[in-house]
């Protein structure tokens, strides 16, 4: 029986802000989401998206629903929360509440059967899943440092074994070109993806898409704006690179209308944020459906990238054959020391890398201490109060 929701908003303010596309970011923000039942269990999850919006909606509205039910129970607890809420936040901030306490619950059903969230999921058909690191951001720099700066990044990243880096495009567009035709020039055998963040309109989607793929960029992520799910299909009619996007989307039946278009090869739920690894389940269901493969979505703590390694440690590969070409886990390498700081038992990228947690639940625990230095606000609720 559930008998406590807590909520955990964390904040540091960085030394040096980075951007992409559409700001820039001065501080980390998360939102943690705690479930304690009644033996005392605990199961942890977080949100993606606005924390303060997010926390409010979990503590005032969604957590007194959830009091005193079974936490096993978790696919009728996100049916409780989708239809107590379903006539006016099908999509947005409240999803993303409910994202996290999905998450949460998950953690905890796995700990109190004693199976993974892998295990919980279908099962691991690998235990082992490569990485591709997200980084090389913007600063605020001339062009050419900003340039030079990337370059080392990347160079850093290969030295620690990544053998795929994605990199942030949308800033204007003679820039976005210099970066990709150096970025190839210097990693020759290096898998590159590219991501606009939604920033080009599709003229311009179609250029830079078409300089992609004559540099054999891997795919090119979010070149247009999510409100316009038919333009991905004009877009993939006139480039020939495999086009990705979803990390704005929720639920699976937003992800059936955007997949439906044709023009999307690679669906991206954050599990944070899309309905949580669950939904994220379904998601990947009607993916399937269509013969698309999922690749999460991946920023945040621990417990988000735990969530998306057991999810890719579960994952077939569409259209299977003997020998796939294994997904790839997205690793945030941007400074974030509530992912990289905070957790007693966290997950660590080996030589690009990561090994799936065999432990029950999602794998991975927060240190309380170190949470309470970056908490700016915690909410507490507990069954019949
Ligand atoms: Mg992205």
């Amino acid at each position: 029986m559930i008998e406590s929701i807590n909520t955990y908003r964390l904040q540091h303010t960085l030394e040096e802000s980075f951007g992409f596309s559409q700001w820039h970011y001065d501080t980390r923000n998360n939102l943690i989401v705690e479930i304690v039942d009644d033996s005392g269990a605990v199961g942890w999850g977080e949100c993606y998206g606005p924390a303060a919006i997010t926390q409010c909606a979990i503590d005032t509205f969604y957590a007194p629903l959830l009091m005193g039910c079974d936490p096993l129970k978790n696919e009728a607890l996100w049916q409780h929360c989708w239809r107590a809420s379903l006539d006016f936040a099908m999509k947005g901030p409240m999803m993303g509440a409910i994202s996290g306490l999905d998450m949460a619950l998950l953690d905890l059903k796995g700990k109190l059967l004693g199976v993974s969230v892998s295990e919980l999921m279908g099962g691991r058909v690998r235990d082992e899943v490569p990485c591709y690191a997200t980084g090389m951001y913007f600063r605020n720099q001339p062009k050419a440092d900003l340039l030079q700066t990337i370059l080392e990044e990347a160079s850093g990243y290969v030295e620690l074994g990544f053998e795929a880096l994605k990199i942030k495009i949308g800033k204007n567009m003679l820039f976005d070109k210099e970066l990709i035709v150096l970025m190839r020039e210097r990693f020759p055998a290096v898998r590159l993806m590219a991501d606009s963040n939604h920033a080009y309109d599709l003229p311009e989607a179609v250029e830079i898409g078409t300089l992609l793929a004559e540099h054999d960029y891997k795919w090119f992520e979010e070149p247009l704006s999510p409100a316009h799910p038919q333009r991905f299909r004009q877009l993939a009619d006139k480039v020939d690179i495999p086009i990705a996007t979803g990390e704005c989307e929720q639920t699976r039946f937003g992800f059936q209308t955007l997949l439906q278009t044709g023009g999307v090869q690679i669906a991206q739920p954050d599990l944070a944020y899309c309905g949580g690894p669950t939904e994220a389940l379904k998601i990947r269901t009607v993916a399937s459906s269509l013969g698309i493969n999922c690749v999460p979505h991946c920023w945040g703590t621990q417990l988000n990238l735990a969530s998306a390694v057991h999810f890719l440690a579960s994952a077939y590969v569409e259209p299977g054959r003997a020998e796939v070409s294994e997904p790839l886990l997205e690793k945030d390498l941007t400074p974030n020391p509530m992912r990289d700081e905070m957790f007693a038992v966290a997950i660590q990228a080996e030589n690009g890398c990561v090994k799936v947690p065999t432990t029950p639940g999602l794998g991975v625990e927060p240190s309380r201490t170190v949470m309470e230095k970056f908490c700016v606000q915690k909410t507490e609720k507990k069954n019949g109060r």
